[in-house]
């Protein structure tokens, strides 16, 4: 590739890789299922060096893919099996706190920052960064906010998109955009941070984040409790949200298939109750004050559950390293489930009110195209959003003609049943590769159409993640 001499001048040798041993991380996803080519990788350390990079690839009209942490469930931070000639641009060596201001109860960082840095780095300042999921070991700023990813502090501090004050972004034709303000009054016409919110590397590559902070959390109470169904987890979240809807930090939902995968597939994972049920949910009140006002309102309302029935068992964390041990099984069930077989995941969300409907009715949309399959349900229930997941043994993947259309069609049905309930398909994992397909079949006309003028605007020669996030073809 006629780039890499030019590369490897801006941005030193060390920062351009070209063998394919060392470029195999960056071209594989997260899960293993899917890998693809590129020319090179290459590594900038700051905003000035990806802008060269960028104005050489547009000059060049070479595709590029911007990667994070690479942990997208969807296919979209790597490159395709024909991409060869494109370039995966990795914002793994910006990761600095670029500075803080308590007055502003702000943040500013690289893009390449990792999540659990950024929440590290808040907690040293008193502070919180809201956004918690799975993957903060190693997912980035840049990653999160190109994805809104939302997980499991959605209830309290809102997705990804709710925590950005403001960006930096590298343009396709490598111009760079400073909208690194702090400020939370801006009426100046459009909010540009918001259209690169949820681009998945589409519209440029986000090189710098002013970020929301809050408070920092210092008492938390947390329940895991057993219930019959869950239609009876939303009752209960009904009464947590009556006594103590304001501190309700986190209410995580999973089926007895889920935990029983974490535990047989996942080290040191205990189960936190002594018998099996059929529903499980996790359960935090997390705020700024003391202890004991939390804990009484956590007993009040699991004492309320209890008696409707509405519970079957329950558990209290008496400390914090048990809230600690629950909480590391809930973020074990990716790896859980990637041990386990061919999890088909999904990611829709529904009206939170529609939850049980949905798991009902998908759960035979989903059968009727792979009879008996197992189902695993995680489900983030305060916010809606379901992950829905058919799981195929190895053994029958192995033994489909085209497993990726079968997997298109079970998910295909799932997605349908959300959008009729009123919901989405991709609630917070995006759309990557996996899912342009149903963006061409849910999304209304109009939205298309708009989004697809806005990115021949903003990346007229489609340089940027191309194939990806937008179907290619109008309906
Ligand atoms: C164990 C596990 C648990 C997870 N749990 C959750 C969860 O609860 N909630 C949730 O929302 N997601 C979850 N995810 C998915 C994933 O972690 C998120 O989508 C995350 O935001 C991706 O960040 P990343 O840095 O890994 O991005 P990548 O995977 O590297 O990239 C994702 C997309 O963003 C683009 N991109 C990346 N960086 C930039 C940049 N700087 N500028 C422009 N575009 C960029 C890429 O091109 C790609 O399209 C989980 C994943 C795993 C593996």
């Amino acid at each position: 590739m006629s780039l890499i001499p030019q590369f490897r001048s801006l941005l030193g040798d060390a920062a351009v890789l070209t063998e394919a041993a060392a470029m195999a991380p960056y071209a594989e996803d997260w899960r293993g299922r899917y890998r693809g080519n590129a020319a090179c990788v290459v590594l900038p350390s700051n905003t000035g060096q990806v802008a060269q990079v960028v104005r050489a690839c547009a000059e060049a009209r070479v595709p590029l893919v911007p990667q994070g942490g690479n942990t997208s469930l969807c296919e979209g931070a790597v490159p395709g099996k024909g991409d060869e000639g494109w370039v995966v641009l990795s914002l793994q060596r910006m990761r600095r706190i670029r500075s803080v201001d308590l007055a502003n109860n702000s943040m500013t960082v690289d893009a390449g920052c990792v999540l659990a840095a950024v929440q590290d780095a808040a907690a040293e300042q008193g502070r919180q960064y809201g956004v918690s999921l799975g993957a903060e070991g190693s997912c980035q700023i840049g990653g999160n906010i190109a994805t809104n990813a939302g997980g499991t502090g959605v209830l309290r501090y809102g997705n990804t998109r709710d925590n950005i004050l403001g960006l930096e972004v590298v343009l396709p034709d490598g111009r760079i955009w400073s909208g690194l303000n702090g400020l939370r009054k801006n009426n100046t016409g459009l909010d540009l941070k918001h259209l690169f919110v949820g681009s998945e590397g589409t519209l440029g590559v986000i090189t710098g984040a002013t970020l929301k902070l809050h408070p920092l959390t210092t008492a938390y109470a947390n329940a895991w409790m057993a219930v019959p169904t869950p239609q009876a987890a939303l009752d209960v979240l009904g009464l947590f949200q009556q006594r103590v809807g304001g501190v309700l930090g986190a209410y995580e939902m999973m089926n007895a298939l889920q935990l029983d995968i974490v535990l047989a597939h996942v080290e040191n994972r205990r189960a936190p109750l002594a018998a099996t049920h059929p529903w499980h949910v996790l359960v935090e009140l997390a705020d700024t004050g003391g202890e004991d006002a939390l804990g009484e309102a956590l007993q009040e309302v699991l004492r309320r559950g209890l008696e409707a029935g509405l519970i079957l068992d329950v558990a209290v964390a008496t400390n914090r390293a048990q809230r600690d041990a629950w909480w590391q099984v809930r973020h074990s069930v990716t790896e859980g489930n990637k041990k386990a077989g061919m999890g088909i995941a999904t990611d829709p969300a529904v009206p939170v009110s529609a939850v049980p409907a949905f798991i009902e009715r998908a759960t035979a949309a989903a059968h009727a195209v792979l009879p008996g399959a197992p189902i695993i349900i995680v489900a983030h229930l305060g916010d809606g959003n379901v992950h829905f997941i058919p799981q195929a043994s190895f053994a029958q993947w192995e033994s489909w003609a085209d497993p990726h259309a079968m997997a298109s069609r079970i998910k295909h049905a799932v997605n349908q049943v959300a959008h009729e309930l009123g919901g989405t398909f991709s609630a917070e994992h995006g759309i990557g590769q996996a899912l342009t397909g149903d963006m061409a079949e849910f999304k209304a006309d109009v939205e298309l159409d708009l989004m697809r003028r806005i990115k021949q605007l903003v990346d007229p020669h489609n340089l940027f993640n191309p194939g990806r996030l937008l179907p290619s073809h109008p309906r």
